[in-house]
């Protein structure tokens, strides 16, 4: 109850909707279910709390005001409905806000801006500008522009990047369940809600697959992801049911609702956040178990002779990922060398560097300081 007592101190908040909470299927926005929503977050605004919302429900809206029977498969015909339905969305909030004298700002993302430093930055200052001028920021992803190489690809991990952008003090995702469930709740009748988690575990991971292994229950996947993200950043998160009424307020109020993801103590710094989540990576490093313990529990750098494998193509100074031979990706950083030199140097000692590649190089593959650890001892 203690920590759920620190949410009632939560001044700045991202929160999220899916596109399910708003939407009925075939008919497109439920104008009722807005109409709420907006209802609970001025009650927040009211109690001088500063919100960000990220709502999905473009495709879907837009969908229904083409008159589409079901989900379109090209991209074009995506990024049409995406058109339609987010300015149908953003009439909607607004008509739903002007009641309450909220005005709303729509700001709409695509990665890039928020893997380019300089686009992050300015992203980050937009929506402060929006937030110190009382205004409510609705974000959702570029949909109309956005192709796969440039997305995020859910509001859940967007509404996390939301949250480190502007620094808040909770991420909430509402969604049509009440939480995440030790099983399928849907299945299993002696499933039952997790009040907290302490850290997103392999094992918490295994409760989004269902006996296939890969089928994700209720999005649960892609919202283990973002309480990663926002947890890294020491920012706590909670699912909870966006169906009833007042579970924000209720929530905020401290009530044990949903489920509560502790952020990690450790908070990364701004730049190594950007290293682990923002920049999707270039390549990736397999690792020898001397070299992952080296790095996770004595928070050494990685040298040449612990790298076992590389693939992709990538250059010095980009984002690569670092796994051990069994594929689990334990930690991400910026590595000092492209991926041709590596091939070369993999396996070798720091003195034998110089004598490969013909010329004198750094000691290090990643600097210590240039190395997020995102599983294992002190990792999220
Ligand atoms: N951006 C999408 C939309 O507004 C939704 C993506 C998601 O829900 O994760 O339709």
């Amino acid at each position: 109850m203690g920590a759920r007592r620190g949410l009632t101190r939560a001044r700045r908040l991202v929160l999220k909707v899916g596109s399910g909470l708003i939407t009925s299927p075939g008919e497109g926005l439920d104008a009722k279910r807005i109409k709420a929503l907006a209802g609970d977050i001025a009650a927040l605004v009211a109690e001088h709390r500063e919100v960000a919302l990220v709502s999905s429900g473009a495709i879907a809206a837009g969908i229904a005001r083409l008159g589409l029977t079901s989900r379109p498969r090209s991209i074009p015909e995506k990024q049409a409905a995406a058109a339609v339905g987010q300015s149908a969305l953003m009439w909607h909030y607004e008509q739903a806000f002007k009641r309450h004298g909220i005005k709303v700002g729509q700001v709409l993302l695509t990665s890039q801006d928020i893997s380019d430093r300089g686009r992050y930055l300015n992203a980050r200052n937009t929506l402060l500008a929006l937030l110190d001028f009382g205004v409510l920021p609705i974000v959702n992803e570029n949909d109309t522009v956005a192709v796969d190489e440039i997305k995020v690809g859910d509001n859940d991990n967007l509404a996390a990047l939301v949250a480190h952008l502007i620094d808040a003090d909770l991420l909430v995702l509402l969604t049509d369940v009440d939480g995440l469930y030790t099983g399928d709740p849907r299945r299993d009748p002696s499933a039952r809600r997790i009040e907290t988690v302490e850290a997103v575990t392999d094992e918490i991971r295994k409760l989004c697959f269902d006996e296939v292994g890969r089928v994700s229950v209720g999005g649960m996947a892609t919202k283990l992801e973002a309480a990663q993200k926002a947890g890294a950043s020491g920012i706590p998160m909670v699912i909870a049911s966006g169906r009833e009424p007042g579970t924000l307020g209720r929530l905020l109020k401290g009530e044990p609702l949903g489920t509560h993801f502790l952020p990690r103590d450790d908070r990364l710094a701004a730049r190594k956040r950007w290293i682990a989540f923002a920049v999707p990576p270039q390549g990736r490093l397999t690792v020898d178990a001397g070299a992952r313990k080296a790095l996770t529990e004595r928070g050494k750098s990685l040298l040449p002779s612990g790298v076992v494998g590389v693939q992709g193509e990538f250059s010095a100074g980009e984002v690569v990922a670092l796994a051990e031979p069994d594929g689990q990706e334990f930690a991400r950083g910026l590595v000092n060398y492209d991926a041709g030199e590596l091939r070369k140097i993999r396996g070798a000692k720091t003195s034998e560097i110089e004598k490969v590649l013909g010329y004198k190089g750094l000691a290090e593959v990643i600097h210590r300081d240039n190395l997020v650890v995102l599983s294992g001892p002190g990792g999220c």
